[in-house]
């Protein structure tokens, strides 16, 4: 067990909803404080940062160059550095960006885009080196005390290779891939508890890829069985930045992305 670990929980450029999933553990969280001491948690209070820490827990998207100086500077300061939630695991809601002509996107929000940066989007592990992702939007929580908890027992953690599938069918679920709908769940990490596929909503992949999943056989199927066009199901694949995880090389930045040939 560490003694007292030094945490942190650290966001960069998202919408902070991975540190209010754990917020909303409440007295479990509370519980947890006792045996940790705190040395950043931005949304809990204001403390003055120790010079070193034993985990560092990382929301949101490395996007300014200010995010990836502190995710640089925070890796060199921590025992263990885990990534939580899609925007850190896999580029998030931002990478969208990447699928796109990111010069037009910019037009879109700003009037005057000179001297703006528009960075491509990438995850935290293309920075630093991570020792652990919890994926998801937004994390799931109950995942999110189990890791703290083992960790701060000294045991490091796995998340198991399990697809969205298993909890799905735990549920009894009917499945909505039979039902003709463009459910990821066969290829997409599960540890969620499958709350889409469960509320009548196919799996839109925020857990991304499960290690080993036959994604080319996957995407075959959803265009030969079910009809579905290359084009639709990049489009479900993009939206939490998963689209490139598929491929073993990163796809074209600029223009909107054409995908030929998936990975198993
Ligand atoms: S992963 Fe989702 S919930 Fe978490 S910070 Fe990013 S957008 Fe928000
Ligand atoms: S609904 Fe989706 S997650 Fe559930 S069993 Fe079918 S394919 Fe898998
Ligand atoms: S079912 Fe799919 S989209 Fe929904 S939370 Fe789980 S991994 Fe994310």
């Amino acid at each position: 067990m560490i003694k007292k670990p030094n945490i942190a929980i650290i966001s960069l450029t998202c919408c902070e909803g991975c540190q209010v999933a754990i917020l909303d553990l409440g007295e479990r969280l509370l519980k947890l404080t006792e045996k940790v001491k705190i040395g950043d948690f931005a949304m809990l209070e204001d403390y003055p940062e120790p010079e070193n820490f034993d985990i560092v827990f990382v929301e949101g998207t490395p996007i300014t160059s200010e995010n990836i100086r502190r995710v640089k500077n925070l890796r060199q300061r921590t025992k263990y550095l885990i990534t939580i939630g899609a925007c850190a695991c896999l580029g998030g809601i931002a990478e969208l960006k990447n699928y796109q002509d990111k010069d037009q996107r910019l037009r879109y929000v700003y009037k005057n885009v000179e001297g703006i940066d528009n960075p491509d989007i990438k995850p935290v592990k293309h920075y630093v080196k991570v020792d652990l992702e919890i994926p998801g939007c937004p994390i799931n929580k109950e995942e999110f005390l189990d890791v703290a908890k083992k960790l701060v027992a000294g045991v490091f953690p796995k998340i198991p290779q399990r697809p969205v599938c298993y909890e799905c069918q735990l549920k009894r679920n009917e499945c909505l891939l039979q039902k003709g709908q463009p459910c990821l769940g066969p290829v997409i990490l599960g540890g969620c508890g499958a709350p889409c596929p469960s509320s009548n909503y196919p799996c839109d992949g925020c857990r991304g890829p499960l290690k080993g999943a036959a994604i080319n056989n996957f995407n075959n199927k959803l265009k030969e069985i079910y009809g579905f066009s290359q084009r639709e199901i990049d489009l479900i694949m993009q939206r939490f930045g998963m689209l490139n995880d598929m491929y073993p090389e990163p796809p074209a930045i600029k223009g909107n992305l054409k995908v030929n040939k998936l990975i198993d």
